[in-house]
């Protein structure tokens, strides 16, 4: 049992003294104490299963023995800069990761915003041009920079930021116009719109329509293209196949650079392949990755060919103190090897599929739940007034299956315009057994609501 500060007191220092903008997920803030692996523990000792891993950022478990044990060595060595002196662990980070991209140059950040926002800055010293695209719905920071190429209304301001940013159309497969397939693959099928065989979608050249129009009337001159291979905090939200393909080839047309943000895709979580682009057949021009990277510790990076960093390198002197430092480093190499040892990407393939299939049971068995869609452990259920409409499930109903998941000890996190999407994305290290507990509290607290809303 967690003593040191009474709940009330950290509500009180929480409303007085932090951020009136970082807000609580649950009426009832969770006040957490201890994490192991894919478990939480709050002050008074009560376990949760973590199936959002902070938003979708501890990759190989909380706390995991031999990351903790890299970590405390490496404290006990020297934690320092590393923008001015040269230290083993960067030089040992970069031989591996650059492994898992072709011929990549590294630019170590401390957070997916920054990193973002050094893409943006790439993008445009490479192109000479000025416009930056990105989807409806996208999440890439909340910088000034990136803030203009994140859509989503709630974190939007009205005061300038972002200058050159333009939104594009997000060819989302359920909540577009047009429909489509991404799942020819997938074993579970969203329920399409359009009637056209999945083999030859025609949704996919209705967006594709939509892109060029923007590209035509909305960019003067495009310096880069930003997109998620599967969106996050939209609701994780797919896009119709060869989509990205053929955007890609549009954008490089007309002499703009393609940016991966892989922040949540990345690191394996989707299974098939070890980054989200690669499910999508194409090389970004840039990859930004943060989050699953570090297992939560603070960590990010930009990595490109050596083409664009020379052209920022011509430019200026990119300097960043942290960025790359000793422990984030030693940290990064250890989350790397434990995915590796532990065949984290393997088992994100196997235990994400078999979740993706006991999920789409439910979206069979109730008409609130619309969509189960996804990739390994990234999914998403999307809530519904009823299948026909796809209206959203009105926002308090969706809170208060969120809570009761809570009461019985599964944490899920929330996505979409509405919120009305939950969101799965639990450590790579969860277990079959686990699942079958989470979707077992899930289809409980489903039925409850609907029992509520038949009184
Ligand atoms: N890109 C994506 C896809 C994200 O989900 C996030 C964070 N939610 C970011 C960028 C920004 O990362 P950070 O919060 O570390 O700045």
């Amino acid at each position: 049992r967690y003593q040191s500060l009474a709940y009330n007191r950290v509500l009180e220092i929480h409303k007085q003294h932090l951020s009136p903008v970082l807000t609580a997920y649950f009426s009832e803030p969770l006040l957490l104490h201890q994490g192991h692996m894919e478990w939480l523990f709050d002050y008074e000792g009560n376990r949760y299963l973590d199936f959002f891993s902070g938003i979708v950022t501890v990759s190989v478990g909380h706390c995991h023995p031999k990351v903790n044990a890299v970590a405390q060595k490496q404290l006990g060595r020297l934690w320092h800069t590393s923008a001015v002196f040269f230290h083993p662990p960067i030089h040992e980070y970069a031989e591996k990761l650059s492994a898992l991209l072709p011929e990549p140059v590294i630019f170590l950040m401390n957070s997916g915003s920054e990193a973002n926002d050094l893409a943006m800055l790439m993008a445009r010293a490479h192109s000479n041009n000025t416009d930056i695209i990105s989807f409806r719905g996208a999440y890439h920071g909340c910088s000034p920079y990136t803030l203009g190429l994140t859509n989503v209304g709630f974190y939007k301001m009205e005061l300038p930021s972002g200058m050159g940013c333009q939104s594009t159309m997000c060819p989302d497969v359920f909540c577009g116009p047009w429909g489509g397939s991404h799942c020819r693959d997938s074993p579970v099928q969203t329920i399409r719109k359009c009637s056209c065989a999945p083999d030859c979608c025609q949704a996919k050249d209705q967006y594709i329509e939509q892109f060029k129009d923007t590209l035509n009337t909305s960019v003067a001159s495009i310096a880069g293209f930003f997109a998620e291979p599967i969106q996050g905090v939209n609701g994780v939200v797919q896009y119709p196949k060869g989509f990205l393909k053929e955007a890609f080839e549009l954008v490089r047309e007309r002499g703009g650079v393609c940016i991966a943000d892989e922040v949540q895709t990345g690191f394996g979580r989707l299974g098939s392949h070890f980054w989200g682009f690669q499910t999508h057949g194409v090389l970004p021009d840039i990859v930004t990755m943060a989050k699953g990277i570090g297992n939560g510790f603070p960590m990010a990076a930009v990595v490109t060919t050596p083409e664009i960093a020379k052209s920022l390198a011509k430019r200026l002197l990119h300097f960043n103190t942290f960025g790359g430092n000793p422990m984030a480093c030693a940290v990064g190499s250890s989350v790397l090897e434990v995915i590796k040892e532990e065949n984290l990407q393997e088992n994100s393939q196997e235990v994400g599929t078999y979740m993706l299939l006991k999920f789409a049971k439910l979206r069979d068995e109730f008409e609130i739940v619309g969509d189960v869609r996804g990739k390994g452990l990234m999914i998403g259920i999307e809530m519904v007034k009823d299948k026909t409409s796809r209206q959203p499930l009105p926002r308090e109903e969706v809170n208060q299956i969120h809570q009761d998941c809570k009461r019985m000890g599964l944490l899920i996190g929330r996505g979409g315009t509405f919120s009305q999407t939950f969101r799965i994305a639990p450590s790579m290290c969860i277990t079959k057994p686990e699942v079958d507990f989470a979707v077992e509290v899930f289809r409980s607290a489903v039925i409850q609501h609907m029992e509520s809303q038949d009184k």
